[in-house]
């Protein structure tokens, strides 16, 4: 893929530098790509080196620097660490972490769950895996003074029982919760903390989840998808969350930046809202 420098483009993350984790497949490739369509510089963070390399060179072209593969296991600190630390040794800064990375994990009923390989390891990877990210990447960007933005990949099982498997829905409900508090405890430092919400998107997880049912292949998940869905006539792709990940990666997201634009570019006509109007004494 080539990043088209034409005047008509329109590039939303110019110059900044991003960590997107799994970004090896799935929601997470397909946001490394539009990120570095939009002309930022991404660290391809994931386990699985041989697809991550591959999505590494679909997407840099013949600007080779604009995206560079990163060994990084998110339930382990000091990779995370070291991973944040060879964004900034290699772009110089850090502005967006957008941490993507998940299992479905085990599917085991709560009657019968395993603790440790079906109820804490997708804790770790879905849940802790995250915390590790915004405790790092917001470490940097305090340090740096800069106002960046961390995004997480939750799902609609964030906020609905019976959607995946219990350990799975359980972890993604949590994160919502450490978005939240991350987001209360960072704000003062202009550090923008928000989470994408997802339903069902053909990747290889959601694969995972259907073939038991023996649905495995994208129209089959999207068909299953579509019948439950209320919006119909439109498949959810993993492009679509990568576009609301780039809003929010954004400075179109900060009401700080846009407060700044409006100071220094006033409109010409002040606006007066109608409460204004309904205030002022009558004459
Ligand atoms: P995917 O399987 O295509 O991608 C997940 C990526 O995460 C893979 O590249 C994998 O190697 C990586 N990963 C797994 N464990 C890791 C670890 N310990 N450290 C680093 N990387 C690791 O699946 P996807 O659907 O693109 O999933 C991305 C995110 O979207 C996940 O957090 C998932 O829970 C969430 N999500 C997916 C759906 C869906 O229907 N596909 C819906 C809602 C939310």
């Amino acid at each position: 893929m080539e990043v088209a420098h034409n005047q008509w483009a329109i590039f939303r993350l110019e110059g900044k530098v991003a960590i997107i984790t799994g970004a090896a497949s799935g929601i997470g490739e397909a946001a490394a790509k539009l990120f570095v369509e939009n002309g930022a510089f991404v660290v391809v963070a994931d386990i699985q080196e041989e697809l991550g390399l591959k999505v590494v060179a679909s997407i840099a072209g013949p600007d080779v620097d604009r995206a560079i593969y990163k060994n990084c296991d998110v339930t382990v600190e000091k990779q995370v660490e070291e991973t944040v630390a060879f964004a900034i040794e290699k772009y110089g800064t850090l502005d967006i972490m957008y941490s993507n990375a998940g299992i479905l994990g085990s599917t085991d009923s709560i009657l019968d769950m395993d603790m440790e390989e079906g109820f804490d390891r997708t804790m770790a990877v879905n849940l802790r895996g995250p915390a590790l990210c915004i405790k790092h990447a917001a470490g940097a960007m305090v340090k740096r003074q800069v106002r960046g933005s961390i995004i997480c990949t939750a799902s609609a099982a964030s906020v609905l029982g019976g959607l995946g498997p219990i350990a799975y829905n359980t972890s993604k409900h949590g994160l919502v919760g450490l978005v939240r508090a991350a987001a209360s405890e960072l704000g003062k430092h202009g550090i923008r903390v928000n989470c994408v919400s997802p339903y069902f998107v053909a990747t290889p997880l959601a694969t995972s989840g259907m073939s038991a049912k023996g649905i495995n292949n994208a129209s089959g998940i999207e068909a299953v998808a579509s019948s439950a869905a209320n919006l119909k006539g439109v498949a959810l792709k993993a492009k679509h969350v990568a576009e609301a990940a780039l809003f929010l990666a954004s400075d179109e997201s900060s009401i700080y930046l846009r407060a700044r634009q409006r100071a220094a570019h006033p409109p010409a006509t002040p606006c007066r809202h109608r409460s204004d109007d309904r205030r002022r004494p009558p004459r």
